[in-house]
């Protein structure tokens, strides 16, 4: 059985520049790609999960989210990093567009995406589980699913520990940034 990290998109990987219409305009977060390396390297499982509410709102189509995730994928691959999964949440009940526009399971902090990651899997060790996000949704969903959550201070991070974004959690560990986060998590599962 594999110990897995399911990791945050947008603010955790790739910088956080709100919704992003250009595929070009996705980037990585500097180190980004060497903490997934470092994660490949220890064979735990880095699996992304991802709420993207932008075909939801009417901003792109389904397909454009697609292609974003190919561009990160592309990115991460570049520099030898590979995911072992990616599941993200198209949903938002309060959405523009009729067929996104529903209350769903699997929209983070609800624990869907990492439950069908888990059906998918099956090589992947539930007592071992970490979710590395920027929000306070993201630690949510750790707490939903039996996950150690950790909070990065890159994209909504630091407001997040203000208190000046969504609303307050107690985070396993508050890192700097995906780095850090991926090194205190081999540390954890070394004890
Ligand atoms: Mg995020
Ligand atoms: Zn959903």
């Amino acid at each position: 059985m594999r110990p897995v990290v399911f990791l945050d998109r947008d603010g955790t990987l790739n910088e956080e520049i709100g919704y992003i219409h250009d595929v070009s305009m996705l980037n990585l977060i500097s180190g980004a790609a060497e903490s997934v390396v470092k994660l490949n390297t220890a064979n735990v499982a880095a699996i992304l999960v991802s709420n993207q509410t932008g075909a939801a709102r009417g901003f792109y189509t389904e397909d454009h989210i697609k292609l974003l995730n190919d561009r990160l994928v592309k990115l991460l691959e570049s520099k030898g990093a590979k995911l072992d999964g990616i599941y993200y949440c198209p949903h938002l009940e309060t959405g523009k567009v009729t067929e996104f526009s529903i209350k769903c399971r699997c929209r983070k902090p609800e624990p869907g995406l990492v439950e069908q990651a888990f059906q998918e899997h099956s090589d992947l060790d539930p007592k071992k589980a970490y979710v590395v996000g920027d929000k306070a949704s993201d630690v949510a969903l750790a707490d939903n699913c039996g996950a150690k959550g950790i909070l990065v201070k890159t994209g909504y991070g630091q407001a997040v520990m203000d208190g000046r974004y969504q609303y307050k959690v107690e985070p396993a560990y508050t890192a700097h940034n995906i780095t850090d986060a991926v090194d205190w998590i081999l540390k954890d599962l070394a004890k």
